[in-house]
């Protein structure tokens, strides 16, 4: 669910900033346990590295699923939090977290969300995904205008000339979808070769035949635009250059990492990492709680199931704020009745 811009705050006993495989099982957790939660990701889609990076890879090391593709694995993610319906904001990166004078946190997004939580579980990975900028000095300028990193309205892009920049999945199905409202799609890659589905490369290779799209060989080297309007665009070539005519560029080269404002929080870092208690992956910030990629600590090793482990952990110490005054009695889950009620439930709506 992407959620609009709201003023009202959000009340929840936890927040999870973060909504990668162990966001998602973290979000589990806390509905086992009895927290409510939300979940907050600064991207558009649930699943973290997993669905960014290596969305077709098989993955071996989840305990009892021999192999399943990254992907698979967020599914199953997204299926086992249902019966706790918790509430996913997608495309809200959490820029402030501040502690109130009643003790509990106010943390807000880049669009205007607010939530006030009695504890936080950062599950923020390597920080936020942002895409890889083209590296010329002109190219700030255009940003917005003439240059863009994403498409959030195909009809900007109606009857333009529209230069499509990169080799992967989001390249392609981007040129191939612009042929429906631009005036001309040109495919520019610096590879005869494209990391993208079959389906895709296909679908293009085809496309360029039928000369719907052209493509061109070669990497981009200049901008010439008169303020923020884009003339043509400098293609370096293995034997020279050529000049492109367009109106809009669409660079899609991938995402990268970035900690993003996570450092100002005022919580003990470690080489770009928080640096958590192994007895509950509390930070040094009392009610802030780290798991997955983004915690530190002696021995830590990057793996999905250790992200599993300390949000486990981390949530079980964060019920102590939320709850003060109740003890927490463990159930197994194999003897939950309540969640057994809310998984068969959840199967059957
Ligand atoms: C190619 C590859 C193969 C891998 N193979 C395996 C494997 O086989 N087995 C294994 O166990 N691990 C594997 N890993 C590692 C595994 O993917 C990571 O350990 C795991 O994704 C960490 O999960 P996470 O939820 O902690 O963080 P992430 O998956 O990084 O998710 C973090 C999320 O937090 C969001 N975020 C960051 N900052 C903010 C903010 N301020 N506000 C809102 N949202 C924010 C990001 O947008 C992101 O979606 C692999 C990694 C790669 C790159």
């Amino acid at each position: 669910m992407t959620s609009p811009a709201n003023t009202a705050p959000i009340i929840t006993d936890v927040l999870i900033i973060g909504a990668g495989p162990v966001g998602l099982f973290a979000a589990f957790e806390a509905g086992v346990i009895g927290l409510s939660c939300q979940i907050v990701d600064g991207i558009e889609r649930a699943g973290g590295q997993c669905i960014e990076l290596y969305p077709d890879k098989p993955i071996y090391d989840i305990p009892a699923i021999p192999m399943c593709t990254a992907r698979e694995l967020v599914d199953r993610l997204v299926e086992q939090c249902k019966p706790f319906s918790p509430p996913m904001h997608l495309g809200h990166r959490i820029e402030t977290v501040e502690r109130r004078d009643d003790g509990k946190w106010r943390a807000r997004t880049d669009k205007g969300l607010t939530f006030e939580a009695t504890a936080i579980l950062i599950s923020a990975g390597n920080g936020s995904f942002v895409p890889q900028r083209l590296q010329l000095p002109e190219a700030a300028l255009l940003e917005g205008h003439a240059l863009h990193y994403s498409v959030p309205r195909l009809a900007d892009f109606a009857g333009k000339k529209v230069v499509v920049a990169g080799g992967g999945d989001s390249a392609l199905d981007w040129a191939l979808e612009l042929r429906s409202v631009a005036q001309h799609v040109t495919l520019v890659h610096r590879r005869n070769g494209f990391s993208a589905a079959d389906s895709s490369v296909e679908k293009v290779r085809r496309a360029i035949e039928a000369r719907e799209m052209d493509f061109v060989l070669g990497m981009i080297a200049g901008l010439n635009a008169q303020g923020s309007a884009l003339e043509s665009i400098e293609i370096r070539q293995i034997d020279g250059s050529v000049s492109l005519a367009a109106d809009q560029l669409l660079v899609l080269y991938g995402l990268v990492s970035d900690l993003g404002p996570i450092a100002g929080w005022g919580i003990d870092m470690l080489g770009g990492r928080i640096a958590v208690d192994t007895s509950s992956y509390e930070s040094s910030v009392p009610g802030i709680f780290a798991a997955g990629d983004i915690a530190t600590y002696p021995n830590k090793q990057k793996l999905i199931l250790s992200g599993f482990h300390e949000a486990s952990l981390a949530l079980r110490k964060a019920y102590h704020y939320a709850y003060p005054d109740k003890k927490r009695v463990h159930i197994h889950s194999s003897y939950d009745a309540r969640l057994a009620e809310r998984v068969v439930a959840s199967h059957e709506a």
